[in-house]
């Protein structure tokens, strides 16, 4: 039985939380709200008082938070002085690359394994313990780190050194946010041109320009019934997360200076959709924006 200190136990966090009590181990949770540990307890976790209580006898140290300031500012003020020397502290939170680097080498200096280990897979895969994890970590830590990753995963995979993961999911996610513009502009050309959209999805699924936002996620209702499409464009993953990826990756692409106009564009029309008031819908409805619907 391991240890396991758990901070951020939010629409993610809750369910990972759990699949760490479900395996067996012993998890002490912690969260600023009241109710997420109100919940926790009820799932066979102990609640904390505090971050600095949850980590002092902890194995492994897991946060999942909204962003970098609140992974910084808690491994500066909780983790890094009140965890044992030899816990092994994993962030799962998607957070900027520089400070995940910063967090890391603080923590090194402190003679601590740290990693970054972002996760690919929504609300659904965190409770059903089949996330995706992006693992920046040194290499001999990795072993350990797949070992207390595993509850919560359906793949692990180590991207290379600490900042590499978020790396990994932001090109990741820059990619996919393109791809999805790209593929809705191309269902609202066809739309003007009087081309069918089921037409249009039957021959692009098996051409050129196939891609998982066409042929998985499809933004146009009908060709792919599990698609958020379908039911109004709720659930899914909210546009407003994916403009936080975005504004990660320009933000990672400007202090590296790799050029990313693509990336750039997709920023700027995400902004415009959740300015419209359309952050919680899934990031697909991008479609009707661009079909002039909203
Ligand atoms: P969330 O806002 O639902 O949860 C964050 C939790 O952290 C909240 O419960 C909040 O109270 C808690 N928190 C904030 N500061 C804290 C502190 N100092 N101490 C203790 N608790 C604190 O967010 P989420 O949807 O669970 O996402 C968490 C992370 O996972 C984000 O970085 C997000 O980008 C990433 N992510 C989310 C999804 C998704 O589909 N929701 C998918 C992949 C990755």
């Amino acid at each position: 039985m391991t240890r396991i200190a758990f901070i951020g136990l939010g629409n993610m966090g809750s369910g990972m939380a759990a699949n760490q009590a479900k395996a067996g181990h012993q998890v002490v949770a912690f969260d600023l709200s009241r109710e997420a540990l109100a919940k926790a307890q009820e799932q066979g976790m102990k609640p904390a008082a505090s971050a600095h209580e949850a980590v002092k006898d902890a194995d492994v140290v897991i946060t999942m938070l909204p962003a970098g300031e609140h992974v910084r500012s808690l491994y500066a003020e909780a983790i890094l002085p009140n965890a044992p020397k030899d816990a092994l502290l994993i962030d799962c939170s998607t957070i900027d690359v520089d400070s995940a680097r910063t967090v890391a080498r603080d923590a090194a200096m402190q003679g601590f394994r740290a990693a970054d280990a972002p996760v690919s897979g929504g609300t659904a895969a965190a409770n059903g313990g089949s996330l995706t994890f992006m693992v920046g970590c040194r290499e001999q830590d990795f072993a350990d780190i797949e070992t207390a990753l595993k509850p919560m995963a359906k793949a692990i995979i180590r991207a290379g050194d600490s900042g590499t993961g978020q790396a990994a999911k932001i090109c990741n996610n820059m990619l996919l946010g393109i791809s999805m513009i790209g593929t809705c502009e191309a269902f609202a050309l066809a739309e003007s041109l009087g081309l069918d959209a089921q037409k249009f999805y039957d021959i692009a699924s098996k051409a050129s320009g196939q891609c998982w936002s066409l042929t998985s996620y499809c933004p146009w209702p009908g060709p792919v019934p599990a698609a958020p499409s379908n039911r109004e464009y709720e659930g899914g993953f909210a546009a407003a997360m994916m403009l936080k990826d975005l504004k990660l990756a320009q933000q990672a692409a400007d202090t590296s200076g790799a050029p990313t106009p693509l990336g750039g564009a997709a920023e700027a029309l995400y902004g415009e959709l959740v300015q419209r008031g359309f952050g919680n819908r899934d990031f697909s409805i991008m479609l009707q924006m661009l079909r002039g619907q909203l």
